[in-house]
């Protein structure tokens, strides 16, 4: 998608060969939820990995068995932010880059009327406790949550924010660099589009029910209530197209 790179200079695409390797068995629809859940947290470990690649460092003295030498910290704070329910699956493997980093919980719907995002938990502390926060969420859809998410972060006094993310659908990359033209995008990969029931494709189908096994449940994830979401899809792909 090399037209999207150079239309939106904060999205970083993984050219990785393992990314796309482990990309290809996440998507395979015969993939069961043990597989899944593997290859989610192996792919959050590599993209998380080029996501962190421009934080801060500090030197620090180190003492090796041989002589004293200069090393690195790294200097934010940082704290993961998963968006529920799909992002849970990728905070354990960032946890293991970055086992310092503070994990925060924001809850959010999208009311059924409005077709807007809404706060159903939030125990952020009034001041914010990290510099850096990463949102983790599989799958960049609509980019709802996540903009929403970004005004919460920015209104606690989050200095940085990075979106991570598996893949993502133009629409999604369209909404949340309009809402916020200053947060990191990093995906494996960028599909095709949205379909009319608020599903990437080709992407991977619903990455809360694959990681978790929840094929029979009433599903809250997109496309339930479908004449409202294709609305939304049909007003997003017209931004995306220029129109409105
Ligand atoms: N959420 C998912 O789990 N899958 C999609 O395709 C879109 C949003």
């Amino acid at each position: 998608m090399p037209d999207l790179a150079e239309q939106y200079p904060t999205l970083h695409v993984s050219s990785h060969p393992l990314v796309a390797h482990k990309l290809a068995y996440l998507r395979d629809r015969s993939t069961d939820p043990k597989l899944f859940r593997e290859l989610v947290r192996e792919l959050t470990w590599l993209i998380g990995y080029e996501a962190m690649a421009d934080v801060e460092t500090s030197p620090v003295t180190v003492e090796t068995p041989l002589e004293a030498m200069m090393g690195a910290h790294v200097e934010p704070k940082i704290g993961l932010v998963p968006v529920l329910r799909a992002g849970l699956g990728m905070v354990d493997a960032m946890l293991e880059l970055m086992p310092s980093a503070e994990v925060w919980h924001i809850g959010l719907y999208r009311d059924e009327r409005t077709l807007k995002p809404v706060e159903y938990y939030n125990k952020l502390p009034d001041a914010a406790t990290v510099q850096v926060c990463l949102i983790l969420d599989p799958m960049l859809a609509t980019g709802g949550s996540s903009a929403a998410t970004v005004d919460i972060l920015k209104t606690w006094g989050a200095a940085r924010i990075k979106q991570v993310s598996l893949i993502a659908a133009p629409e999604g990359v369209a909404t949340l660099s309009a809402a916020h033209p200053d947060v990191d995008i990093h995906v494996a990969a960028v599909d095709r589009a949205l379909n009319e029931r608020g599903y990437i494709v080709p992407g991977l189908g619903d990455a809360g029910d694959r990681q978790f096994g929840t094929f029979a449940g009433p599903s809250s994830e997109p496309g339930h209530e479908s004449g409202e979401t294709a609305e939304v899809v049909r007003r997003l792909q017209r931004n995306l197209s220029g129109g409105e």
